[in-house]
């Protein structure tokens, strides 16, 4: 079935296959809303319109759920909103409410009784993903990670070179080196978007002493993309290939650079998909620097340039790295300057979840990189114009309070996060040097 396409017997079949795997913590964020709307403030995508608060969002999914679960909204389905998409139409306007969503986690802490519309969202785009509705570049991406294609292709292995090389400019490292204690885990997805933090994450290991060692070949695009498309079976089989490289190493603690969502990912989700305890931890290269400067293991050149740090959603709110950053940039710039809103409620870039990767920017920058043109029909253009549209009037608050701050250069670590603030800055004429948190580091490294 493609993007354009239409078929009950599908949408039934999706319906089905996603109430049977609701969890007690799902059917608490599904039968507990008392529509206070208190979660609207935070949310990002608010400001584009009354129906993308996060209840309203999250709503397809209940409409889902109440007309297959529960006794009376089956019985009378049209009183209680329990109802399948019936048209073509209707399910666009399911995709396009799913995709306006970063999965950043602001309604979760917002709601008095924590309710995470967010990942009622992400379950609603793995029905559509089950209806075929997955965005084009999206759904390419998907599957030459899953296929193991996406190694061959000319572009990518381009840009995997060249970050090899300017690594070992920087760092004796030995690949795949089984029996290292640190496994340093880049992904493709920052060769392409923020090259410079592989090699200065590869410094700062070896500056630290470490006994480490990093893939020699990108095992996947970023985490499993298919978490963001909901693709379950895509997920299963890239997040396999990658544990059983990790358990093949034998390493104590896995090392990302990029704290978007591979960095909870790998910390939170793959004991769950691969069935059993991981024999390692999980870190973020932040972690490692707060224990060696707390150690006195290491030192910074000190700098007078105003910095900020705008906190990744996965990495901050979800994985309470919100402090180390902050410990780590303040003693490198004696003109560290917090944004308004950090912190747990730390305001979303407005790109996460997908939403940046797909818009048609990144459509055209990847298509050259791949060499791959790709076709979309006037439909699912008219939806990604949108959403680009959307996402800019999502990071505005943002872009404000980055403005506000003073900074000449913004630090962050997740990729998303970059490539987002890359666009809203521009967008609104901010004139700053975005960097990541590595990069900042290795420069000031004695
Ligand atoms: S997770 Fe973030 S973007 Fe999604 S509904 Fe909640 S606040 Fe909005
Ligand atoms: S804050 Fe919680 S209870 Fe209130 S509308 Fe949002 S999800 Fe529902």
């Amino acid at each position: 079935m493609s993007w354009e396409g239409y078929n009950y017997e599908d949408v039934r079949r999706a319906a089905e296959e996603t109430t049977s795997h609701l969890t007690p913590v799902s059917l608490h964020f599904l039968e507990n809303c008392v529509s206070c709307a208190l979660c609207e403030v935070n949310c990002p995508y608010t400001p584009v319109g009354e129906e993308y608060g996060p209840v309203s969002k999250a709503e397809p999914l209940r409409n889902i759920y109440r007309g297959k679960v529960n006794i009376l909204p089956r019985l009378f389905p049209w009183l209680f909103g329990a109802k399948l998409p019936k048209t073509k139409e209707e399910l666009d306007k399911w995709v396009d409410l799913a995709y306006h969503c970063t999965n950043c986690g602001l309604c979760y802490i917002t709601c008095p009784f924590g309710i995470h519309s967010g990942e009622m969202i992400k379950t609603l785009r793995g029905f559509l993903a089950k209806t075929g509705r997955i965005p084009s570049l999206l759904k390419l991406m998907v599957d030459a990670e899953t296929s193991g294609m996406f190694a061959e292709n000319p572009g990518f292995r381009g840009l995997w070179e060249d970050v090899i090389r300017k690594t070992l400019e920087v760092a004796n490292v030995e690949f795949d080196r089984k029996g290292a204690k640190y496994l340093y885990m880049p992904s493709l997805a920052e060769a392409m978007i923020t090259p410079g933090a592989i090699p200065a994450t590869a410094r700062i290991l070896s500056k630290l002493g470490l006994n480490w060692t990093m893939p020699r070949n990108p095992l996947s695009i970023r985490a499993p993309i298919g978490s963001l498309a909901g693709d379950d079976e895509s997920v299963r089989v890239v997040a396999k290939r990658i544990y059983d490289y990790i358990k093949s190493i034998g390493a104590e603690y896995v090392v990302f650079s990029d704290g978007g969502y591979p960095y909870t990912f790998f910390r939170f989700d793959l004991p769950r998909i691969v069935g059993e305890e991981p024999s390692f931890k999980v870190v973020h290269v932040v972690e490692l620097l707060v224990d060696a400067l707390r150690e006195g293991k290491v030192k910074f050149k000190q700098t007078q340039e105003r910095i900020t740090w705008h906190s990744p959603c996965k990495m901050g709110r979800f994985g309470g790295l919100i402090e180390e950053p902050v410990e780590v940039l303040s003693s490198i710039s004696q003109n560290f300057v917090k944004l308004k809103s950090h912190g747990l409620f730390s305001k979303c870039c407005g790109g996460g979840g997908s939403i940046a990767c797909i818009v048609p920017p990144t459509q055209e920058f990847m298509e050259k990189v791949m060499g791959i043109p790709l076709k979309v029909s006037e439909n699912e253009k008219a939806f990604l114009d949108k959403l680009y549209r959307d996402m800019l009037i999502a990071g505005r608050e943002k872009v404000q309070e980055i403005k506000e701050s003073g900074a000449s250069t913004v630090v962050t670590a997740c990729i998303g996060c970059i490539h987002t603030l890359g666009f809203t800055t521009r967008a609104y004429d901010v004139k700053v040097t975005l960097k990541t948190l590595a990069e900042v580091v290795a420069e000031a490294l004695d």
